[in-house]
């Protein structure tokens, strides 16, 4: 579908952004509210898009990718949501093979990435939050015990998103107990597992139902064998390697809360000038197009700090500033467009057939996850306005 752009809309990666908007054309409403209903797992979406190349956009040409900057990887994501799916099915490949490519030895990466590239080895579950520990990652309880040639791994993970629906698991797990280290941040290390090898022999995964369907699980290690391969860079370092691939998360999830909030736009825009109540549509009065054209505004502030991000990124820096601001400004943003769209669809905003409810319930998440507020509020404070740590 070709859609007008409004003022001040992206006009990076036409092609691209032209390309996603044609395969979501053939994953409509009904496609995700069946999926939704029973918690099922959009395969036959994320099966195409894998085809389509556009899941490996990111991965270097020599690896089987189309090695395209990280701002492509931001516009397949923002079409995606705008189009009313839901790219949580399948965004973490994008930016967990980052881990690999910037950290693996050149066999895991010949191993894995062009495997990953061409879907045959799915890279979609990333087990770093654990129940006790929460977003104080270095309290993480999980062991992996060197044991010749193999690590022995005991502990649990929550909230893994998609384990059921991949073939590897990017792992974060403590190496050496914190109390032997200088810092809390040593003696964590990174382990991409081979989860077909260990199904049954050690790992266990459990559904956990949630408010958006997002295939989360509990995932349980009870003396899992792994080869000591499976080790990625240094051991120790993991933790370092898990914050330097954080950046790209963030900035693709903003770009996903971007396409989020133009969904709602369009749809409240759109209702806004059809419905008619009192003679008149509902969009004559302002307490109806004030509100839109406010979250439209902000959209667009958190839009551009979605860009400035992603360019300082493709420019080598180390945004972390920048992709924490990007990712807070472009969450709020889609929650502030998620409330005045079901407001603007009165009682059918709750109707699922509108999808609005369905989306107001996913963009949602992203004010939590992958990191919550607060703890973007605390980085800034810190880091960048040189205040107290306050945690
Ligand atoms: C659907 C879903 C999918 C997810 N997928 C994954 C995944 O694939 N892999 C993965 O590893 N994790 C995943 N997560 C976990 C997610 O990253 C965490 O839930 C999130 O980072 C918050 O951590 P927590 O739930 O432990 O909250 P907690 O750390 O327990 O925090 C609870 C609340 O307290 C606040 N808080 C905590 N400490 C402070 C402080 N010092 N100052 C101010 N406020 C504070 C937090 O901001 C939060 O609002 C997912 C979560 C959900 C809901």
């Amino acid at each position: 579908m070709t859609r007008e752009r409004a003022a001040g809309e992206p006009d990076d990666h036409q092609d691209i952004r032209e390309a996603v908007r044609r395969l979501c054309d053939g994953y409509p409403g009904t496609y995700w509210r069946e999926k939704d209903a029973v918690d099922a797992y959009p395969s036959e979406f994320v099966a195409e898009l894998t085809q389509a190349g556009l899941l490996a956009a990111l991965i270097p040409e020599e690896f089987g990718g189309s090695g395209l900057p990280l701002s492509a990887g931001c516009a397949i994501l923002e079409e995606i949501q705008r189009s009313g799916g839901n790219g949580g099915a399948c965004h973490a490949q994008m930016y967990t093979m980052g881990t690999i490519l910037r950290h693996g030895t050149d066999e895991q990466k010949q191993t894995y990435l062009p495997a990953i590239a061409s879907g045959d080895l799915r890279l979609q579950a990333f087990g770093v939050t654990e129940p006790t520990s929460g977003t104080d990652t270095t309290a993480l309880r999980t062991t992996a015990r060197r044991d010749g040639d193999r690590y022995i791994v005991n502990g649990q993970k929550v909230w893994t998103s998609r384990a059921e629906h991949s073939d590897l698991m990017l792992l974060l797990a403590r190496t050496t107990p914190k109390e032997e280290t200088q810092k809390k941040t040593e003696g964590l290390s990174v382990f991409l597992i081979d989860m077909r090898e260990v199904a049954g022999k050690g790992l266990t995964i459990r559904p956990l139902p949630a408010m958006v369907n997002h295939a989360a699980t509990e995932v349980f290690f009870d003396d899992m064998a792994i080869p000591a391969s499976s080790l990625i860079g240094e051991e120790g370092k993991g933790f370092r390697y898990i914050l330097s691939g954080m950046n790209a998360e963030r900035i693709l999830i903003a770009a996903e809360c971007i396409g989020d909030a133009r969904f709602f736009i369009d749809r409240a825009t759109d209702y806004a000038n059809e419905r008619t109540v009192f003679n008149r549509a509902i969009g004559e009065n302002q307490g109806i197009q004030f509100p839109i054209a406010l979250a439209y505004a902000h959209t667009q502030a958190a839009a551009l700090m979605v860009a400035d991000a992603a360019h300082r990124y493709e420019a080598g820096e180390q945004p972390g500033a920048q992709a924490n601001m990007a990712k807070m400004l472009a969450a709020d943003a889609s929650w502030e467009a998620a409330e005045m769209c079901i407001q603007t669809h009165g009682g059918f905003g709750f109707a699922r057939e509108y999808d609005i409810e369905r989306k107001w319930r996913e963009t949602r998440l992203y004010r939590t996850a992958p990191i919550s507020t607060n703890l973007i509020l605390a980085f800034l404070a810190e880091h960048v306005l040189g205040l107290p740590r306050s945690y």
